[in-house]
């Protein structure tokens, strides 16, 4: 039934007036931002493949930055409105700031997001072998449901820094050429006993061993040659000893790339968008910001998987003393300073998944294609955990989002007291700064393979230049 636009009914014209119009961001975008959310998808599938782990994601940010015209900020200097600097923290987390007209008198704007992501660390002592085999201990990093690391491809990445002060970086397990890794599992048939455990304790944490290798150095009568091989392959291709691992940081990620979900084209499946997925739009904002009125700060932060602990994590002060460098250049007091901040805390929410739709309140999640998702708070139980964003800071947010044409929708983690989670924002908000959660709805969260949406993901973008730009 179709009908004229002056003859809609009272309640059309009420409905329209009054309520949400829930409806897919599919349809709502323009021809023309869809085709700019594709283009800018493109790039941020190469970094993900890019920038697998933090320190990655630092030395891409960093090289980004300094194409931009960033410079590494020296507080021995004065900075003037348009100047940008970058800090980098033991190469695991970066800021980026553009200072602008009115420095930090008026407060900074603050986007935040974490390059750390569930990984398979390798333990200090990892080489051993076992009937035959090598293989490497491995200590899992952050939420992580275990089964679905076993018997996918995995390359191994990071640093071992030795005692002569260098540091040798491995990656091994990404290009064609290069061999990769794997946890096994047991086969089904033998598999009985397994499959009848629950499933959090299917595979345990001792029982993620990567298979490495299984030829023995051959002129070795001794035991142990296998691991010796192994060893030797691995000091001929790097340098380093058995006793070097204790001063590495080397991590097992899955090897695969990002690629296209759907005969549509329309989402990403991907490891590690769980934040890299915000920290991309936070990057790219950051290096768009022209002139703003007050100095911008894009942090892109370590250690959020396992919370935010350390000193490259948000528990940290690094990003309290880099603000208190820029305010006592402008003569400010940094309390103040903060007192008169705000933040988009860049993260993801649990994209509502129709196969477990039990597990989340239907009008309180987030949708693939809806948007960039606003979450006023996260926590567990009874908002336990968590800070919360004002009434008065989420009306300004959504203010600047409608101002600027962006799609955007609201989300709670799930369903209450069926679980529940936590972001940096409360740390950011222990520091007397406004803030709220704002990101990409992601399905298969923490999985090695997650999904999200093209239209989201560039959505996140425009939120988080929208609000840099914002008055
Ligand atoms: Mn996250
Ligand atoms: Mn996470």
């Amino acid at each position: 039934m179709s009908k004229k636009n002056d003859t809609k009914s009272k309640a059309e014209q009420l409905k329209e007036k009054l309520l949400i119009k829930k409806e897919s961001g599919a349809k709502k975008i323009s021809a023309d931002e869809l085709k700019k959310a594709d283009a800018f998808c493109e790039e941020y599938k190469n970094f993900l493949n890019k920038a697998k782990t933090e320190r990655e994601a630092v030395a891409y940010a960093v090289k980004a930055a300094k194409k931009a015209g960033f410079t590494e900020f020296d507080r021995t200097k004065t900075y003037k409105a348009g100047d940008k600097v970058y800090v980098n923290n033991r190469n695991k987390s970066v800021m980026l700031a553009v200072i602008g007209k009115n420095g930090t008198k008026d407060g900074v704007r603050l986007g935040i997001a974490h390059i750390d992501s569930p990984r398979l660390d390798l333990k200090p002592n990892p080489l051993y072998e076992s009937n035959d085999l090598a293989l490497f201990k491995t200590h899992y990093y952050g939420g992580i449901k275990k089964y679905q690391w076993t018997t996918i491809p995995l390359a191994l990445h990071g640093v071992v820094a030795l005692k002569d002060g260098t540091t040798v970086d491995v990656t091994m397990g990404e290009k064609d050429s290069e061999p990769c890794f794997c946890v096994t599992d047991l086969l089904p048939h033998l598999a009985d006993e397994q499959v009848r455990k629950p499933m959090y304790k299917a595979v345990t944490g001792e029982e993620l061993n990567v298979l490495i290798g299984s030829r023995p150095f051959c002129t070795d009568e001794e035991s142990e040659s296998v691991k010796l091989n192994v060893m030797n392959i691995i000091f001929e291709k790097y340098g380093i000893t058995e006793e070097d691992f204790l001063s590495a940081d080397l991590t097992m990620v899955p090897s695969f790339k990002s690629k296209d979900i759907g005969f549509d084209r329309s989402m990403i499946g991907s490891y590690g968008h769980d934040d890299r997925v915000c920290a991309y739009p936070a990057l790219m904002a950051a290096l768009d910001a022209k002139n703003p009125d007050r100095t911008v700060i894009t942090v892109l932060t370590d250690r959020e998987e396992i919370g935010s602990e350390g000193n490259t994590g948000m528990k940290s002060t690094f990003m309290f003393d880099f603000i208190a460098d820029l305010a006592q250049s402008d003569g400010e007091e940094v309390r103040h300073v903060m007192a008169k901040s705000s933040c988009l805390s860049a993260d993801v929410n649990a994209a509502f998944d129709p196969t477990y739709a039990s597990a989340y309140e239907a009008n309180n999640s987030c949708y693939v294609n809806n948007g960039a998702v606003i979450t006023k708070y996260t926590g567990s139980r009874g908002k336990s955990g968590t800070s919360e964003a004002t009434a008065e800071f989420m009306a300004k947010v959504r203010a600047i989002l409608d101002e600027n044409g962006v799609i955007w929708q609201t989300g709670e983690l799930g369903k209450v007291d069926i679980g529940g989670g936590g972001t940096i924002a409360k740390f950011v908000a222990n520091l007397n700064v406004d803030v709220v959660d704002l990101g990409v709805p992601v399905l298969s969260m923490h999985a090695p393979f997650e999904v999200v949406s093209k239209i989201d993901v560039y959505m996140t973008y425009r939120a988080i230049a929208s609000f840099y730009a914002a008055k």
